[in-house]
């Protein structure tokens, strides 16, 4: 990809409205400032992946004046080169003797009496502003920013296709990889290998659970030996250079499955394949946990499925909306998550399967194209 088609990119991800989008939610929310510090809320709103330093970055959106994004003032470069620089944004660099909390405090709107704090900053930085800001009251950024961030707009679904294209070509390699007298490391080594060669900057995670592991949703990996009979969950994920993720599960075995396991997967199967075609406008995040959790229940396998369905994803692998009990959230067109529902035998085997969907105007609109059926190896 050309520098040119690069730019043009940024320029449909990141569109210039975004910072006064979010002043007008703080308003709504009766905040009279969001403070933002790196990560995903503050390349969603500015394009800008800032390190996460000690020294503060912070982007400054008052309601009813001028963004500001202040940074160290060895970043200031690279923050101008960032898509931040072509917007209508005042950056501000500090020198290092100065206190950017103090300039911060001294640029606000007098009588700031609310401010969100993005829900990732660092406590020494949430303190250091409360300091800064005596009078002012702290409470989260995030109870606005995912209203936006929760919609994906059509650059963005292009983006998470972009990723799940990426790790789908993952996948198709792991028979490459995954055989009887490996570890579970070795093979997770070569995927991890292949997630930065298929299109991603970064590995985001690589589950590998063979044989007892893949009844342990969350095992990454381990030293143990593959056999053959055994089942293998592999969940796999990373993060593109324009900084949307992937993440996707499919269930290997090498050589022949044990016989129960047969009978569980194939409930499984249509319990994702049901909660796939569920998706649509209206449903509710609990309604489509429901949809899967009823067949493996009625199957007689619900005690097994011992996680939600899934989550949202975009700039983190882990976002709103999730999809779980509880939650009465409606979908909405351009929300994007993972359907993921698992059955696990402790200390025997379990399986998954992952993709990821976006909610479209009638239907889900699935980023991850592999066959879901059992891999034989
Ligand atoms: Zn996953
Ligand atoms: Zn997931």
């Amino acid at each position: 990809m050309s520098y040119v088609d690069r730019v043009t990119h940024d320029a449909a991800l990141y569109p210039t409205d975004r910072l006064g989008r979010a002043q007008k939610a703080a308003a709504e929310a009766g905040l009279d400032a969001l403070l933002v510090s790196p990560g995903a809320d503050l390349r969603y709103l500015t394009g800008y992946a800032a390190p996460p330093l000690e020294r503060l970055t912070c982007l400054v959106l008052p309601v009813g004046a001028d963004p500001f994004l202040v940074v160290p003032g060895l970043e200031r470069p690279a923050a101008l080169a960032s898509p931040a620089g072509a917007l209508d944004l005042d950056i501000v660099g500090w020198a290092e003797t100065e206190d950017p909390y103090a300039l911060i405090a001294g640029r606000l709107p007098a009588g700031a009496a609310r401010v969100g704090l993005d829900n990732h900053m660092w406590a020494e930085k949430v303190l250091a502003f409360r300091a800064a800001l005596p009078a002012a009251e702290q409470s989260l950024a995030g109870d606005v920013l995912r209203e936006l961030r929760m919609r994906k707009s059509a650059a963005e679904v292009e983006a998470l296709r972009r990723a799940g294209a990426a790790i789908d070509r993952v996948h198709a390699r792991v028979g490459d990889w995954l055989r009887a007298g490996r570890t579970e490391r070795e093979v997770g080594a070569d995927i991890a290998d292949a997630i930065i060669a298929e299109g991603h900057v970064r590995v985001d995670f690589v589950i590998v659970g063979s044989g007892p592991n893949a009844a342990s949703p969350h095992h990454e990996l381990s030293d143990r030996v593959i056999e053959s009979g055994d089942v293998v969950v592999v969940d796999i994920g990373g993060t593109t250079a324009d900084g949307y993720c992937s993440d996707e599960t499919r269930t290997y075995c090498v050589g022949e499955p044990p016989a129960e396991f047969g009978r569980y997967y194939e409930v499984l199967e249509r319990a994702q394949a049901a909660q796939l075609a569920a998706v649509r406008p209206g449903i509710t995040c609990e309604a489509l946990d429901a949809v899967g959790r009823d067949i493996i229940t009625e199957a007689g396998y619900g005690e097994y499925f011992i996680h939600r369905t899934g989550h949202g994803i975009g700039l983190e692998s882990h976002e709103e909306p999730y999809i779980v009990a509880g939650n009465t959230l409606p979908l909405e067109p351009g929300m994007a998550f993972s359907i993921e529902p698992g059955i696990y035998l402790p200390g025997a085997h379990g399986a998954r399967i992952e993709d990821i969907v976006v909610c479209g105007e009638n239907a889900g609109d699935a980023m991850n194209l592999r066959p879901h059926g059992l891999v034989r190896l």
